[in-house]
């Protein structure tokens, strides 16, 4: 099929106390939060990673450069809006999204329908385009050891 195109986006942070915890938009309750220079939404940056990817605009660090002070402890969502709005300039929409986040705690299944809707509503998809599973790491580190936090996504968009 024609005008369909694929990206794939991956981040890791670390974990620390007396930080939030934000995983794809959503403030989630938690003892540790992302050590970064943005809000540290791991889901979002992966998200984001594979917009770009999809429409070949390059990755999350050409476009928010650490080095950049505009961007410190910046919201991800506004970051995602950015990317979005210069895909749907080249005429991208997303079509869905399938993502892993792994975590050891807290759990995300209380929380994990929210979170698909908000991307959804980012999206403009229905939350049944929004994929998102949860695995933990069986205790190895870091991720295992509550030191860090990922995400992977995988995401279809169309022309
Ligand atoms: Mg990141």
């Amino acid at each position: 099929m024609t005008g369909l195109r694929i990206g794939q986006g991956y981040d890791l942070h670390r974990l620390v106390p007396g930080k939030r915890l934000v995983l794809g938009g959503l403030a989630i309750d938690s003892p540790v939060g992302s050590e970064a220079h943005s809000d540290g939404d791991v889901l979002l940056h992966a998200l984001i990673d594979a917009l770009l990817g999809a429409t070949g605009l390059g990755d999350i660090g050409d476009h928010f450069p650490p080095s950049d002070p505009q961007w410190k402890d910046a919201d991800s969502t506004v970051m995602l809006r950015h990317i979005l709005a210069m895909a749907r300039e080249k005429d991208y929409q997303p079509v869905n999204m399938d993502a892993t986040v792994f975590l050891e705690k807290p759990k995300l299944y209380p929380c994990k329908q929210a979170i698909r809707e908000n991307i959804a509503g980012l999206l403009e998809l229905s939350p049944d385009c929004v994929s998102l599973k949860a695995k933990t790491a069986e205790g190895f580190p870091p991720i295992g050891t509550q030191e860090a936090i990922a995400a992977a996504v995988t995401l279809l968009v169309r022309r």
